[in-house]
């Protein structure tokens, strides 16, 4: 065993290792589950084949080997505290696997895994121990063929071959679903490992849960289906799934105690450490910082290669969660300023080889990073001073937890998310009410109208319909494989109908005037997906007499797709043959918005980067919604340029292309592939342009077979959809013409308001805009006139009250310097004097000036303070200099009530 060993080249060696055994190398899937909605983020290695064990997906390969990118944030597996506070918790991981979709089993599984450990990674055999499962209730057989495999394996120690309980030893994905024994590896790091030592009831063995014995790799035999919690039943085919994690092994080959001092993490830790500028003595007396830093910038490096960029719900939400807190960790040891690029770095440095996404992505990466640090730092501050206050608070009413109305505020409005609250809080044995906290940002999202996240999860009635499934399957009524479903043939096909659902029942009949739903044999209908809606359209027999209307199509379980609608006139039965066709129309512009989908995501790229990915899309018939990774807005110029060279690609009447080929040869060829979404090993491309695409994507949407069906694309809208990513809504086609035809008649309509042709309403609105300016000038001017002369007039008859000549003009619409003029009349004209000059502006506002004449200035009179007397009864504020101030407030009626003599006894 050599302690120089890489961890890239550790990765590599297992899978070359099991590429040696037959097994077809398949690149890890994206950290976003595609197609899965039930799931946050992609958690273990089996993710991406789990349609594979579940019957609904067939591969071209029967052995397959990889690493997949993992996250785990919350739940069982992993709570975020963990995370920095040990050697081993982690948010990002990578989990190396081998496969078997009903190929090799247990003996070969359990062989090549011992080879691997033993023979290529030489570790000490002696130290190795494995656990097979025996049932502690006695109802599963015990799994003696694998315990039998074991004891074939060359030098391995007898006595260190462990049976183990149903806890430990035998894995299920659900709670009915594909099951079997696991056996494990488990590796004995010696004596001085243990953590627990002396820790009362610990026995230091395998499963005894201390650092001293590591699982190194669970092998899992899927043999059964669980049909029932007692129910098991054999399957037809086994298969092998097993997880290693990919930072123990390395760990364990470089022979360090932690997976932080691996030559995966270790060198953020130093990026830290030389921005820091502390000592390794001090890195040693405090860890934590340095490994929430590493992992956190670890894993939001890779979420955002794989677009998932900081926001507010959700994905996007874990992602500014570590980011804010591998800041405040940050700021902790002295780091003020953005930091994060830098560490990410050398993330990129150290996996970019093994995730080339992460190269590709580099900018975006580190761009995403420090805005979102610019961003918390902007307003952290005054998020911890309010917490802190509420700290005090608790303490002072001896509290012990933080309600969740005021920490979802502290995030809602200071950016803090629940994880640092909590963080603080605990730093202090405080504790913080969480499902408060989910229940006031839920208010707060109704509120807004921004709806939930992630629509209906799997939906209750799964189960419902997996039923239904099975029974069809059973019955012969459809294939294993389920339905079969083509949108791409004609309008409308034959078919026969085969389970009809009505009030969440199986019935044999649907009549007049019923909703219900309709399962047929196969359909031609598009379902939901890769954002373009669901097809609707109608069932009908031969001679349309009996009609039912479809609103919607779903896939509910595995193998069947219902069509949702109602009895429009007769009925119909189970076994009938009878018509199906979409929306014809209604479809052609669906085609025309994905094409044009197409054509933006092109030309964003090229008029505003590379940086340009879909972040999410809606492909509907009225209109299409397309938000994309961007750090501003575009401005007029950059719109204008999309919208034109999408209109010339669509004069171009190029030809769209539709090819089906391997996945790997699509994405050589440059295929654009859609994050997040799912594909099979074959797949469907889209090319535009003829022998020499422009835009060449993945995609299994419908689309028009000449750009010139567009018509034409115009873009409605640009805004933000969340934060780095922007929104376009364009419409096209007869939509684009309607907007077109709508445009032009109002165009009509104001020139012959205009009295005008339309190519001079320009010019007429132009020079009605500029007389209307001149007359606007001229009444200002005639009004300030007219205040002058209002004040010629009336300093005729001032009062005088005890020798002090006293004078209170108000107007509308007169500016301050007019104002200001006439209290500079008044100065002059009297020799000890007062005056208040107010005037009503527009919108309700307020503006007066207050004046005292030298004379009365000397004698301690001061218009400042004055001012500011009457501006605070107005509602206002304002001051200024002992013989003139200005101010502004809200409240006309009080200033005119307002008297200066009361104000001379007052404050004089
Ligand atoms: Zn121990
Ligand atoms: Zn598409």
């Amino acid at each position: 065993m050599t302690n120089n060993i890489s961890g890239n080249k550790i990765r590599s060696d297992f899978i070359s290792f099991f590429e040696g055994k037959g097994h077809t190398f398949v690149p890890s899937s994206s950290l976003v589950p595609g197609g899965d909605q039930t799931l946050l983020f992609t958690n273990a290695g089996m993710v991406q084949f789990k349609d594979v064990f579940l019957g609904t997906d067939k591969r071209p390969y029967s052995r397959a080997t990889n690493s997949q990118k993992c996250m785990r944030v919350s739940g069982k597996h992993n709570d975020l505290e963990d995370v920095g506070r040990d050697n081993t918790h982690h948010t990002f991981f990578e989990m190396l696997g081998n496969w078997s979709f009903g190929d090799y089993y247990k003996r070969e599984a359990i062989g090549w895994a011992w080879e691997l450990l033993t023979r290529v990674w030489g570790i000490d055999k002696s130290k190795l121990w494995v656990t097979c499962f025996k049932d502690e209730k006695g109802e599963i057989p015990t799994d003696e063929e694998a315990f039998q495999s074991w004891q074939e394996q060359p030098g391995i120690n007898k006595e260190q071959i462990l049976y183990f309980g149903r806890k430990d030893n035998f894995w299920e994905m659900a709670e009915t679903g594909p099951c079997g024994p696991c056996s494990e590896i488990h590796i004995d790091r010696g004596e001085k490992f243990c953590d627990k030592k002396g820790k009362k009831g610990h026995i230091c063995q395998v499963n005894g849960d201390c650092a001293r014995f590591l699982e190194l790799w669970n092998l899992v035999f899927i043999q059964y289906n669980r049909t029932s919690p007692t129910e098991l039943a054999p399957l037809p085919a086994t298969h092998v799934d097993t997880g290693m994690g990919f930072e123990r092994i390395v760990s364990v080959l470089q022979n360090v105690d932690s997976n932080y001092k691996t030559d995966l993490l270790l060198p953020l830790m130093d990026v830290v450490l030389s921005l820091s500028g502390q000592t390794e003595e001090e890195r040693e007396a405090d860890l934590t910082p340095y490994r929430v830093i590493a992992d956190h910038c670890r894993a939001a490096t890779f979420l955002i290669a794989d677009g998932v960029v900081p926001g507010n719900v959700g994905r996007n939400y874990i992602c500014r969660m570590i980011i804010r807190r591998a800041s405040r960790f940050g700021a902790k040891i002295g780091l003020a300023d953005p930091f994060l690029a830098k560490v990410a770095e050398s993330v990129i440095n150290i996996y970019g080889t093994a995730y080339p996404e992460l190269t590709k992505n580099a900018k975006n990466i580190k761009d995403n990073l420090t805005r979102e640090e610019v961003k918390f730092h902007s307003t952290v501050e005054g998020g911890l001073q309010i917490l802190e206050s509420y700290i005090k608070d608790l303490n002072n009413l001896d509290e012990k937890v933080l309600d969740g109305e005021r920490a979802f505020d502290l995030y809602a409005t200071h950016g803090l998310p629940l994880e640092i609250t909590k963080d603080v809080l605990e730093e202090y044995e405080l504790g913080v009410d969480q499902e408060g906290f989910f229940q006031a940002m839920e208010t707060h999202r109704i509120n807004s109208g921004a709806g939930k996240e992630f629509g209906e999860l799997g939906g209750e009635d799964a189960e419902f319909y997996s039923h239904i499934a099975k029974n069809l399957i059973k019955e012969g009524k459809i294939p294993p494989e389920g339905i079969e479903q083509n949108p791409y043939i004609e309008e409308e096909i034959t078919t026969e109908i085969i389970s009809i659902i009505k009030n969440g029942q199986e019935v044999k009949e649907i009549c007049d005037g019923e909703m219900g739903e309709i399962i047929l044999e196969r359909t031609n209908f598009y379902i939901e997906s890769g954002g373009q809606v669901s097809d609707t359209g109608q069932i009908s027999n031969k001679n349309y007499e009996n009609l039912f209307l479809i609103s919607d199509i779903r896939k509910p379980a595995a193998g069947i797709m219902v069509h949702i609608g109602e009895v429009e006139q007769g009925q119909f039965q189970i076994g009938s043959k009878v018509k199906l066709s979409f929306d014809a129309n209604r479809r052609q512009d669906i085609r025309r918005n994905h094409t044009a989908t197409h054509l933006l995501q092109y030309q964003l790229r090229l008029t505003l980067g590379e940086h340009v990915r879909q972040a999410g899309s809606l492909v509907a018939p009225d209109r299409l919604r397309f938000d994309f990774t961007h750090p501003e807005g575009l401005n007029a110029d950059q719109i204008k340029e999309v919208e034109d060279k999408i209109n010339e690609k669509i004069l171009q009447n190029a030809p769209v292309s539709i090819g089906h080929k391997k996945l790997e040869q699509a994405l050589e060829e440059g295929a654009t592939a859609l994050f997040g979404e799912k594909y099979g090993e074959n797949v469907r491309t889209i090319s535009i342009g003829g022998s020499k695409p422009y835009s060449y994507e993945l995609c299994g949407g419908t689309h028009v077979s000449e750009t010139g069906e567009i018509g034409t694309f115009l873009v409605v809208s640009e805004g933000s959809a969340a934060a780095g990513i922007r929104r376009i809504e364009a419409v096209t086609g007869r939509k684009a013409y309607a907007l077109t035809r709508q445009r032009l008649s109002s165009l009509e309509h104001i020139a012959n308001l205009l009295e005008t042709p339309i190519n001079k309403v320009e010019d007429s609105v132009q020079s009605l805009l500029i007389q209307k300016n001149h007359l606007d000038d001229q009444l200002k001017k005639m009004k300030e006139k007219e205040a002058i002369s209002i004040y010629q007039t009336e300093k005729q008859s001032v009062e005088n009250v005890n020798g002090v000549s006293m004078l209170s003009l108000f107007f509308e619409d007169i500016p301050m310097n007019i104002l200001r003029q006439l209290a500079d009349f008044f100065r002059n004209d009297f020799q000890e004097g007062l005056a208040l000059f107010g005037s009503l502006a527009q919108e309700e506002k307020v503006q007066f000036v207050v004046t005292a004449t030298d004379a009365l200035v000397a004698k301690g009179i001061h218009a400042g303070t004055i001012a500011k007397a009457i501006a605070k009864e107005i509602g206002g504020s304002g001051g200024g200099r002992p013989d003139m101030a200005q101010a502004g407030g809200t409240d006309y009626e009080q200033l005119k009530q307002s008297d200066l003599a009361e104000y001379i006894k007052k404050l004089g």
